[in-house]
């Protein structure tokens, strides 16, 4: 196909009227699709249901150590959902807390508590004239919101296919005291789908912070989220990279089953050192006598252990992998060549990363809305909702069905086709 930047204006002119004839006809149909969604399909909770029937009036509901679930207590967790959990992200039960159902709220949480108390008896950052958190874009708009409702400075990190580009890490964190965190997702990374390379979590861990309460907020939200079987990233373990580093506090790794079992009703939890386990549980004491322990208990027994999550995996894996393909061989077919836009294809987690050409994101999403089709809003994978190239764009294949999502990403390349037109003729 012939690259729209080598076109000359009346082939542009041309190509425009075509292009606008067919958003039209689109248009037309009266399309009420959505592909903003980063959750999971009727299809894929369906995969959980069982889970509902595991428990029953007549089980003993205790776990391990005799402890009753129905009744208050047991702080961190059970042994039994620490062990799974610890499993699936790859560090010792004894250095985990299960919380309730959101991980994004342990995030939350952990920025709080450091706002008001400080990180192992430092100065609570809300005591402070200027803080602030480095964010590898595009990113997690969840995660941005938490950092810029705490009126914390989120400072742009681009993303490399290695992860975040750590020459700029290196030079923030070492040298300004006032840098106190950065987001990070190690694997299949939202929205782009990059995982960390080993080069990258060891200089990561090897971080010489400017100051002592520094700490990787390391976001494991897709660690067991493969779409293949054969061909899976693996990350190093930030944990004991930072304890072989001499840096065994530095991070906070957060975990949950949200798009395993039931986002809405899973089991979240932190890892980290025993030091910061036991600041974690002096606040946790005060915070509640315990979360959910027969949720806790019911994904025991639903996934059993690890082999289990895997296999469970497999089965969100074959639903969500002809989506991604789906998308993927659309753009191609559609795009490829034309010089308007790249995209990453990925090997496991929620997104597909789409970058326009500048200037062009807000326009696309914008004209795919007047067509029947949302996105997430251009600019959210940006700090403050700006990305100052106005380029990227979060596509979420999960929850629509295949053939809904089909006629939405022709209808959005279309969109594409037809903003880069109008750009290029500016
Ligand atoms: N972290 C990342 C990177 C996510 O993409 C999401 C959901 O999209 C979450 C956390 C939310 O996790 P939870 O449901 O455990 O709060």
């Amino acid at each position: 196909m012939k690259s729209y930047k080598s076109m000359s204006k009346e082939e542009l002119e041309t190509l425009k009227s075509e292009l606008e004839k067919e958003y039209n006809d689109f248009k037309a149909q009266g399309l009420k699709l959505d592909m903003s969604r980063g959750k999971p399909s009727e299809e894929q909770l369906d995969l959980s249901m069982e889970m509902m029937d595991i428990l029953s009036s007549h089980d003993d509901l205790r776990c391990s150590t005799g402890v009753d679930c129905r009744n208050y207590g047991v702080l961190d967790g059970i042994p039994e959902a620490k062990e799974l959990l610890g499993a699936m992200c790859e560090v010792d039960a004894d250095k985990i807390i299960i919380y309730g159902n959101s991980s994004l709220n342990v995030m939350y949480d952990t920025v709080a508590r450091a706002m008001t108390h400080g990180v192992l008896g430092s100065t609570p950052w809300g005591k402070l004239d200027k803080v602030k958190f480095l964010c590898p874009v595009p990113g997690y708009d969840r995660h941005f919101a938490i950092t810029e409702f705490f009126g914390i400075e989120m400072i742009n990190i681009p993303m490399t296919m290695e992860g975040p580009d750590m020459d700029l890490v290196e030079k923030y964190v070492s040298e300004d005291p006032a840098v106190k965190g950065i987001w990070c997702v190690p694997k299949y990374s939202n929205p782009q789908g990059i995982s960390y390379s080993d080069e990258t979590v060891r200089r990561f861990a090897r971080l010489k912070p400017a100051a002592k309460d520094f700490r990787l907020f390391w976001d494991n939200a897709y660690s067991v989220h493969h779409l293949y079987d054969d061909d899976q990233d693996v990350v190093l373990e930030i944990l004991e990279e930072c304890e072989k580093a001499g840096n065994p506090d530095m991070v906070y790794k957060f975990t949950s089953t949200s798009k395993i079992s039931f986002p809405g009703s899973g089991i979240a939890a932190i890892a980290t050192s025993k030091n910061n386990l036991e600041e974690i549980k002096k606040q946790l004491f005060i915070q509640t006598i315990g979360h959910d322990k027969l949720n806790q208990l019911r994904h025991v027994r639903f996934f059993k252990d690890i082999d289990g999550i895997h296999a469970h995996m497999r089965k969100h894996a074959a639903i969500l992998r002809p989506k991604f393909e789906a998308v993927i061989d659309i753009l191609e077919a559609e795009l490829g060549g034309l010089e308007i836009g790249s995209w990453i294809k990925p090997k496991g987690g929620y997104f597909i990363s789409f970058d326009s050409m500048d200037g062009c994101a807000k326009a696309i999403v914008a004209k795919a809305k007047e067509a029947g089709v949302v996105m997430t809003g251009a600019g959210a994978t940006y700090p403050y909702g700006k990305d100052p190239h106005d380029s990227n764009i979060r596509i979420a294949p999960s929850f629509p069905t295949l053939d809904e999502l089909k006629l939405a990403a022709k209808l959005f390349t279309v969109c594409v086709k037809l903003v880069s037109v109008e750009k290029l003729l500016e």
